[in-house]
């Protein structure tokens, strides 16, 4: 319905990739802006650094050794199947977070001998949750299609009303999100002390775990192990800016982010030049050429998970835990069939906490045989082939894991019939002049257009008493415009024809009486709806019918005296091709008539507004006149003005 061909001004940005990818992590972005918009989370994480220093303070064989096995939930919001990454990927990149996080990471030998003293275990196991938030068995995968192309770092993936998923508790589970990241990014993470809605990872779906669709050089799982590392509180090895701290003792000062995979030894520029630690995961480097965390590193970390730690409560969580009693995989509910035509319909039922998948059956009403799809991982369901005018049952089934449900009740729908769709048009088939039907006057009816081609077209008679039409559209379901013909003439009386709304008026004031005036409604550029009927309504009057919808005065309105302002109006552009603007500066609110008049004085377009004091802009498309010479005629009451217009392509 793009009717305003408004041309955007301005050029295209191509962002071309760099053939050799760049990390780029953007939870310090993130944070940044977090504390731009909320002060106190400033002071809550200061609080959290207060903890965390008084914890490395501590002699290490005085402090508090916490081991945590953390439970993951991995939301995987997708839009192409490719998105929808396989259960091995997802498995890959646990199975190395729980290397990396227990420097069992075979690749840590490639460690130099001056960093080697360095690395560290970090007590850290993840599980995938084997229990919801409900308490129900769970795979610790949550799938959800979307219609979201690529996200951004603007947390959207978080939210579901936002074409994401919702998080899981996060004082219990660890949140990752996988989706396609836009821009180039591989993921970011929210640091301890952040919103509770937000709290988590990011990453994108080609940097996530070792197979399926996992892409080089950020193919071994390394930007999730990076994101984490600042989940739990660990900042960029080179401080997030020049010669920067990480807060971190034993890591070199860096200049800077290293990319690819530098030669050792890249020697820092900062104070000392140190030996830069670039293979350690929170720097920029890719996967193959980052193996380390440090033991200062790890003291951050572990300075979560004792007692009075930001993310302790993870400790007590049952997550990783089966539910006792195996739980119950509950019966499917809330079934609907929307979208229904004469051959498909969209099934659709709520999400079953606990739910692994879904099996779906349906079969004609009059059939005794189901069919069945098994293995959905949606909660909705596409049917095509169906025929027409035929009910169907349909029913569903939840599965967890190794139990199923029992199917739901049945539910039916009933598609469509052929020809008049689904809702009352007694006038077809009047797809043309000759067949037009007749139709009562100032009587409410509905119709249909029911495709690209279906035209409707209406006859109706005025009389000596009642001359004036007033012809209404309503509750149109697409861009559906009006005409209006007298006789055998090819020549447009009136055309209402905006766009992108629900409904058309067109008024024509004459005192011309004929037995044969014609209706014509038709869909913009093929518009059509085969599931909605629109509302027609041909009203005719004694007394001019007024613009503005009253029906008081209706003759008098006419007759105001000048009200737009020297009777001038601007216009442009002017040649025009598609649309022309017209702008009238009004002295009071009042109606106001635009006619496009051809060059033998008969209107060709008319529009009329109630515009305000003031000026008013109104947007005609000229599309459908050929090239020539137009008059376009602004007018109110007495007061009247003309402008001649070059249409031209
Ligand atoms: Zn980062």
């Amino acid at each position: 319905m793009i009717r305003n061909l408004l041309l955007a001004i301005g050029a295209f940005l191509l962002l071309a990739f760099n053939a050799s990818a760049q990390r780029v992590c953007a939870s310090h972005d993130v944070l940044e802006e977090q504390l731009l918009n909320n002060p106190l989370l400033r002071e809550k994480m200061e609080e959290i650094e207060r903890q965390t220093e008084d914890f490395i303070a501590t002699p290490a064989g005085v402090r508090e050794r916490v081991q945590v096995t953390i439970p993951v939930v991995v939301n995987v919001v997708w839009n192409t199947a490719s998105e929808n990454i396989s259960d091995a990927q997802i498995q890959s990149q646990i199975d190395v977070l729980n290397q990396d996080f227990r420097a069992l990471n075979a690749d840590r030998t490639n460690t130099p001998s001056i960093f080697s003293g360095l690395i560290a275990d970090f007590e850290i196991n993840f599980c995938l949750a084997s229990q919801d938030p409900s308490g129900l068995a769970t795979t610790g995968i949550r799938r959800q299609q979307t219609s979201t192309t690529a996200f951004s770092s603007n947390d959207a993936v978080k939210y579901t009303a936002q074409g994401g998923l919702n998080a899981w508790d996060r004082n219990k589970y660890l949140n990752l999100w996988v989706c396609d990241l836009s821009g180039g990014l591989l993921g970011y993470a929210q640091f301890p002390g952040g919103a509770a809605a937000t709290d988590g990872v990011v990453c994108d779906y080609l940097y996530f775990g070792t197979v399926g669709v996992a892409t080089a050089p950020f193919n071994k799982g390394r930007t999730a192990t990076h994101e984490i590392g600042h989940w739990l509180n660990l900042r960029h090895i080179w401080g997030d800016a020049n010669c920067g701290s990480d807060l971190v003792s034993d890591t070199p000062t860096h200049n800077t982010s290293n990319g690819g995979c530098p030669t050792y030894p890249h020697l820092s520029t900062c104070s000392g030049t140190p030996v830069e630690m670039t293979m350690n995961y929170m720097d920029y480097t890719d996967d193959a050429c980052m193996y380390m965390f440090t033991a200062g590193q790890k003291a951050r970390a572990q300075a979560l998970f004792v007692s009075g730690g930001s993310r302790v409560s993870l400790l007590s969580s049952t997550g990783c835990q089966p539910p006792t009693g195996g739980g119950t995989c509950g019966v499917a509910s809330g079934l609907s069939a929307t979208s229904i035509t004469q051959t498909t319909a969209t099934l659709s039922w709520s999400a079953v906490s606990g739910a692994t998948s879904y099996n779906l059956q349906r079969k004609l009403s009059t059939s005794s045989t189901w069919t069945t799809v098994t293995g959905l991982t949606t909660t909705s369901y596409s049917l095509t082939g169906l025929t027409a005018n035929s009910t169907y049952n349909y029913q569903v089934q939840t599965v967890c894991g190794a139990t199923s449900a029992a199917y739901s009740a049945a539910s039916s729908f009933t598609t469509l019939p052929t020809g008049g769709g689904g809702c009352t048009d007694t006038y077809e088939a009047n797809n043309t002049r000759a067949t037009a039907k007749t139709v009562p006057v100032n009587t409410t009816f509905t119709a249909q257009i029911a495709s690209a081609s279906d035209l409707d077209w209406y006859k109706f008679a005025n009389t000596a008493a009642t001359s004036r039409i007033k012809i209404e559209l309503t509750t149109l379901p697409a861009d559906y415009d009006v005409r209006l013909y007298r006789g055998n003439s090819n020549t447009i009386l009136a055309v209402s024809e905006n766009a992108g709304t629900t409904n058309e008026t067109l008024i024509y004031n004459t005192t011309t009486v004929n037995s044969s005036y014609y209706a014509y409604v038709y869909g913009y550029n093929g518009a059509f709806s085969n599931t909605s009927c629109y509302t027609i309504r041909v009203s005719l009057s004694s007394s001019n019918f007024r613009t503005d919808g009253s029906t008081d005065g209706e003759v008098q309105e006419l007759d105001v005296p000048v009200v737009f302002e020297n009777a001038a109006f601007g216009m442009f552009p002017n040649p025009a091709n598609e649309q022309i603007t017209v702008e009238v500066p009004m002295e009071a609110d009042a109606d106001v008539q635009v006619t496009v008049l051809d060059p033998s004085g008969k209107a060709a377009l008319q529009q009329n507004r109630v515009m305000a004091k003031g000026d008013n802009q109104m947007n005609l498309d000229i599309s459908r006149l050929s090239n020539g010479i137009y008059f376009v005629e602004v007018r109110n009451g007495k007061s009247m003005s003309t402008r001649k217009l070059v249409v031209q392509r």
